[in-house]
């Protein structure tokens, strides 16, 4: 029985594409409230229409916000922002009921500053 490795070629995807999605997180902060918002549901993986019925605004308002928020942090696709917002829940996410954040950590708010 052979052990095939995770990564192509050895070489991490990360570092052989230069791309990392954590670097990303560290620009959260050139964010305005609305659009930490948006990337935030943007993680769900909805699409413009759903994600326009969530905000309560029009779809062409979703591809907006989705076109700064790409360029502001950084990344080339909304798919490079969703994985972003994932890694990045517990920065974005003010729902303290949310089951998500684990119990020791900081209040969203303490981390990261509005625009
Ligand atoms: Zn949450």
């Amino acid at each position: 029985m052979t052990t095939r490795s995770v990564t192509v070629n050895g070489n991490c995807s990360y570092r052989r594409t230069g791309h990392d999605p954590e670097s990303a997180v560290l620009r959260l902060a050139r964010l305005t409230g609305r659009e930490r918002e948006v990337l935030l549901l943007l993680g769900t993986g909805l699409g413009n229409r759903e994600l326009a019925r969530e905000l309560g605004i029009a779809e062409r308002t979703v591809k907006a916000h989705i076109a700064n928020i790409v360029e502001k942090i950084g990344q080339r696709t909304r798919t490079q922002a969703a994985i972003v917002s994932a890694l990045a829940h517990d920065a974005l996410c003010a729902d303290r009921a949310c089951t998500r954040h684990r119990m020791t950590e900081p209040a969203p708010e303490q981390r990261i500053r509005a625009a």
